[in-house]
């Protein structure tokens, strides 16, 4: 009898939707996932035959972890760096730690970029209140403070400028903080990368996404954008990811401005809610390529099968999901989180053409 070199788990740390699409895909290829999460109601839970409801500090479940696993990924970028230090020295962990620690601090993410010669937003490091007041002065008097690190769908970020300093009634810490000059954008775009265990990148086509209160609310496939631009913003995406060491997938979102120029707003290395459209608009998902990326099997040509526009369901547009369930071009995902709250995403639509 031939035995199948798949014997283990692929290791997901954390297990939120993210982490349920990577194992949904991974079944598809005869792969069982394992997940860790603190949370016992992590959406991935339905999905998974082993689940660690264990905390990201406990060293001893993280190693227990990953001797369960062939290979390590992870669906958010907020994870402690000592876990994932504790779990590398078991398992290979892909897409990989430096895209991780750079993508975890959005000063160290802006000044690699910059290095790689690609434009960002005009920004700064706050040590104290008045680098902001003096950075709004240099600058276009309109600026968005961020934390450099753990902000994620808009939270950690204040819309500030020179009359509301007011607003900004907390204790800066510094280098705790960016400010960053508020860009007036015709587009934001995004570009998930993929590089191969041999070196070999590509890329899907750019989707338009559309945000409110920093959060995703709709991405649409293709983007309305010129192919000089999509060409552009797809090479910036291939020089990233390969100057990342990246096995997998890494997601740039992108500002696009008047003349289409770009500037690079951030990345993350791993599925992102701007490329759930490749479902259902693609011969492979993102989470598809993510986990045949680790397992070092082959990625085709990415074929598009049709144009898709992707609605996320939040807390309080969630309901509107039992509308979608009858219409014969909507295809529902619902992530199964049990507490329904304003703005938690708790599934998507992709309506296709
Ligand atoms: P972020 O968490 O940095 O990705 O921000 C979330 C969203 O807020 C972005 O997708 C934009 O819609 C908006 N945003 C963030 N930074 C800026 C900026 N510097 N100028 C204009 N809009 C921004």
């Amino acid at each position: 009898m031939q035995r199948s070199n798949l014997n283990k788990y692929l290791g997901v740390i954390g297990g939120g939707q993210l982490g349920k699409m990577i194992g949904l895909a991974a079944a598809n290829l005869g792969i069982k996932s394992c997940f860790y999460d603190p949370d016992p109601d992590a959406p991935a839970k339905n999905i998974s035959t082993l689940f660690f409801n264990e905390k990201y500090d406990n060293k001893i479940k993280l190693l227990e972890f990953a001797n369960k696993c062939d290979f390590i990924t992870y669906e958010f970028e907020n994870i402690p760096m000592d876990c994932l230090k504790a779990v590398r020295k078991k398992k290979k962990i892909y897409p990989g730690i430096k895209a991780l620690q750079i993508s975890q601090d959005r000063h160290l993410e802006k000044s690699f970029i910059t290095n790689l010669g690609i434009k960002v937003v005009k920004y700064e490091n706050i040590k104290n209140f008045y680098d902001i007041e003096n950075f709004l002065k240099k600058n276009t008097k309109k600026g968005i403070l961020k934390t450099r690190k753990l902000g994620y769908d808009g939270k950690g970020q204040v819309r500030i400028e020179l009359s509301n300093l007011q607003k900004i009634n907390f204790h800066i810490k510094p280098n705790n903080y960016i400010i960053e000059e508020l860009v007036r954008f015709k587009k934001e775009i995004s570009v998930i990368a993929i590089r191969e265990k041999n070196g070999r990148i590509k890329t899907f086509e750019p989707s338009e996404n559309y945000h409110k209160h920093g959060i995703l609310r709709k991405t649409i496939f293709p983007a309305s954008i010129s192919k000089n631009c999509a060409s552009k913003a797809k090479k910036i995406a291939e020089k990233i990811i390969d100057s990342l060491d990246i096995v997998g997938i890494l997601a740039i979102e992108m500002f696009v401005l008047k003349d289409e120029d770009i500037i690079v707003n951030e990345i993350a290395p791993r599925p992102h809610n701007s490329g759930h459209w490749t479902i259902d608009g693609c011969n492979l998902s993102q989470f598809d390529v993510l986990v045949r990326t680790i397992y070092n099997m082959p990625i085709p040509k990415i074929i598009y099968k049709r144009k898709c526009k992707m609605i996320n369901l939040l807390g309080e547009n969630f309901n509107e999901y039992k509308k979608y369930l009858s219409k014969k071009n909507h295809r529902v995902y619902i992530y199964g989180k049990t507490k329904i709250k304003k703005e938690r995403k708790m599934g998507h639509v992709n309506i296709i053409d």
